[in-house]
């Protein structure tokens, strides 16, 4: 398994142990205790001196199928799951932040990760530093300063904005901060920040490891004692994933790297072809040679994922008109799923913001974010094309 490819180990990987019965596929175990007729052995498994599980709050064979199939990919130690990807990231804050730490981290996080730095940590005297996203010299003259974490999120939400994982990486270990890396929009198959030196990464599950916006989950990955402390505290605080989750979880990344291949490739064409519609404004992906940090992308990324955005003249008047043309497109909130998804941002990633604040953060009004789908490109282009083509009939 080791030396296999991505696209292999997607496949395959993190299921072998948790067969029974010579079925071919992990079962999905509800059962919520586990029972034992030996108590010594109870007190084993209980006091971890011996493998096995005791209560479904703690560990799961499913869920752990699923942790293990993620460290895989990732290239990590080890890896404990959640609920959401919500619960991945505060879970991972409440272990390791007490009142007077400092954060360092950048302006363009997703909206939920944000609140948490604008509204949740200051609450209790955490201080919060929000950095220019893609400006390097601030975020290391920042970090520089001391920081108990440095918090990073590449590409970013909506604007797909890039940072340099590995030279933050090396600030942030000069100062002993603990590095993450939210690795949501990547995925392991365009990323792996942990081989850029990097102490964390999360995922919102629910994204494009299920890939099939049916199930909610998130996980973090990384050395073994730093994750252990997150399990301890998840394990207390609850916030566990449900076995039937893990199950699509698993289902859903044995194709992986198929989806995330053919939407990475889906999402340039797009981008291309959007450049040429005069209703365009500008669009944006890390793919595109003009991307300011296309460089930075370039030596980070092996494809440069499913997400991009476009911004139209006539601000969300236009957006209004042109969104509900699309044939192959959902409106709605999720991304990574095998169905192209569109939305406004001010509807989707930062509806929490004021048009004033989305204009501070560089977010056009009539900004789109384009999740794009495993469907065939001719089809997508096509049904871009006859949108702009109502919305120009004049
Ligand atoms: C969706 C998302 C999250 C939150 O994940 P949930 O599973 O919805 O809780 C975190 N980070 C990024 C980049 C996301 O896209």
């Amino acid at each position: 398994m080791e030396n296999a490819k991505l696209g292999t180990k997607a496949v395959w990987a993190g299921e072998k142990d948790y067969l029974v019965h010579g079925a071919t596929q992990v079962p999905v175990v509800l059962s919520v205790a586990y029972g034992y007729d030996d108590l010594e052995q109870w007190y084993e498994v209980a006091t971890g001196k011996r493998d096995g599980h005791i209560y479904g709050r703690n560990t799961n064979p499913t869920v752990q199928s699923f942790e293990d199939k993620v460290k895989i990919l990732e290239g990590a130690e080890a890896a404990t799951s959640f609920s959401t990807g919500m619960a991945a990231i505060s879970n991972t804050f409440a272990t390791f932040l007490v009142p007077g730490d400092r954060i360092v981290s950048i302006k363009d996080t997703y909206g939920g990760t944000n609140k948490i730095f604008t509204e949740f940590l200051p609450r209790q005297q955490i201080e919060v530093i929000l950095c220019e996203t893609g400006n390097h010299e601030q975020m290391e003259a920042e970090v520089l300063k001391g920081c108990k974490i440095l918090y990073l999120e590449t590409p970013t939400n909506p604007t797909v904005k890039i940072t340099d994982i590995e030279r933050m990486a090396k600030a942030g270990k000069a100062v002993g901060a603990l590095v993450i890396v939210d690795n949501t929009f990547a995925t392991p198959i365009n990323q792996t920040p942990l081989s850029l030196g990097v102490d964390l990464v999360i995922h919102s599950a629910t994204k494009f490891l299920g890939g099939h916006a049916d199930a909610l989950g998130g996980i973090v990955c990384g050395k073994k004692e730093l994750v252990e402390q997150i399990f301890d505290y998840r394990e207390i605080n609850g916030a566990t994933m449900d076995p039937m989750a893990a199950y699509l979880m698993l289902r859903g990344m044995k194709t992986l790297h198929l989806r995330v291949c053919q939407q990475s490739k889906n999402a340039i064409a797009l981008a291309n072809y959007l450049k040429t519609e005069d209703l365009v404004e500008g669009v944006y992906y890390p793919g595109l040679e003009e991307h300011p940090n296309h460089h930075i992308a370039k030596k980070q990324m092996k494809g440069y994922g499913g997400m991009l955005s476009f911004s139209v003249k006539g601000g969300m008047n236009m957006v209004k008109e042109l969104l509900p043309r699309l044939q192959f497109a959902n409106r709605a909130a999720n991304l990574g799923a095998v169905e192209t998804t569109v939305g406004p941002a001010r509807t989707t990633s930062h509806i929490e913001c004021t048009p004033e604040e989305r204009a501070a953060m560089g977010i056009p009004e009539g900004l789109i974010r384009v999740s794009c789908g495993i469907e065939e490109i001719d089809d997508l282009i096509a049904d871009f094309k006859q949108a702009f083509a109502y919305v120009n009939r004049g």
